[in-house]
């Protein structure tokens, strides 16, 4: 009877959310937010949803599999400081992805006056807890807190974000490594549209340490002629333009125009930009959509994958863990 009545209580749960996005959506194209004519939004959005799910496919058939092992299955840590309020929603979506997938997450909060000192000793005590599979520490850091001595700190076999000098090292010389989840997200994307990326001219703008680096080190794996540029760059148009595969990871909204891109290029953009007009990208998406092969939105595009790789990571530091 109760079984019954949990299964009711399932469906009627399922189908409202069902109603509930049908609302969004249509809410959405009736302000032209999301456009039914761009195929270029349509492509992206179920090239996204379809890599995204496997994963969640993956992770769901191998929690049951914990079961056996007589520990709390995976504790995806989030140290978080709070800054703006698209951070919030960020944080709470990467939160809200790992509990979906049932993934046992927590997320500690501190006020921006925090002392490192209490940073650096809950670190430690999450690297010698066994039952903690993952730690993320949310940057950026209140400025009186040294961001590498904090990155330093995490035991790089629990790295989710990939961002210890030990795994920054293990992915440039090619080993296995955690890879920060952003690029790694671009990464997967890029490969679903060419799969052989040998040869390919790739453009990454943006050397941050986050994005534009570790983007760099995954294409050169892939055989591909990568060109790094940044803000002292002289001819940024002239370099996109020679690009088969651009990847923007700047911070300026819309740098990337049209006329930059050459036809078929595929484009990746990784920017969040908060505007007058709402969030945008680094890449004008009107205009480059008429030259590019793909070219991911945003919101939307990069965001989710980013989210996706954060859940894989954790696996994998987990089952690194086991063995
Ligand atoms: P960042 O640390 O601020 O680095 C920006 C990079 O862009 C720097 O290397 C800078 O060059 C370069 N740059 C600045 N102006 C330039 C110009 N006019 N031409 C060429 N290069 C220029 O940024 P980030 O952390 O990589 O983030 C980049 C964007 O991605 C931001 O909008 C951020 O919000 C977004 N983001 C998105 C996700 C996601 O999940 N989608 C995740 C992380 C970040 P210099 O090195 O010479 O200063």
């Amino acid at each position: 009877m109760i079984a019954i009545f949990y299964l009711v209580l399932q469906i009627l749960k399922l189908y409202s959310y069902v109603v509930i996005a049908n609302v969004i959506v249509s809410w959405l194209i009736a302000f032209n937010v999301l456009n039914t004519q761009n195929r270029f939004v349509y492509a992206i959005l179920e090239l996204s949803y379809k890599l995204t799910e496997p994963f969640l496919n993956k992770i769901r058939r191998f929690l049951p599999n914990l079961g056996s092992l007589d520990i709390s299955p995976i504790i995806l840590l989030l140290l978080i400081w709070f800054i703006e309020m698209c951070m919030k929603l960020y944080v709470r979506n990467k939160e809200k992805s790992a509990n979906e997938v049932g993934l046992k997450s927590e997320v500690i909060k501190y006020p921006d006056t925090v002392e490192e000192k209490t940073v650096l000793e809950k670190i430690q005590e999450l690297n010698s807890d066994e039952t903690v599979s993952g730690i993320l520490v949310q940057l950026p850091l209140p400025k009186h807190i040294d961001k590498q001595k904090v990155i330093e700190a995490i035991d790089p076999s629990k790295d989710v974000d990939g961002f210890h000098p030990m795994n920054v090292g293990n992915l440039s010389s090619g080993y296995e490594s955690s890879v920060p989840c952003t690029p790694l997200g671009c990464y997967l994307l890029i490969k679903k549209i060419e799969p052989n990326l040998s040869g390919k001219k790739a453009v990454v703008v943006g050397r941050s340490n986050l994005n534009g680096k570790p983007m760099t080190q995954l294409l050169l794996k892939e055989n591909c002629t990568v060109t790094i540029t940044h803000s002292k760059t002289k001819d940024l148009k002239a370099e996109c333009l020679e690009a088969d595969i651009i990847v923007a990871a700047v911070g300026i909204p819309e740098l990337v125009r049209g006329d930059w891109v050459k036809k078929d290029a595929i484009v990746i953009d990784v920017g969040i930009n908060k505007t007058d007009n709402g969030i945008v990208g680094d890449v004008h998406f009107d205009e480059v959509s008429k030259n590019a092969k793909a070219l991911t939105p945003v919101p939307g595009g990069v965001g989710p994958m980013t989210i996706a790789c954060l859940l894989k990571n954790t696996i994998d530091c987990f089952k690194r863990s086991q063995i």
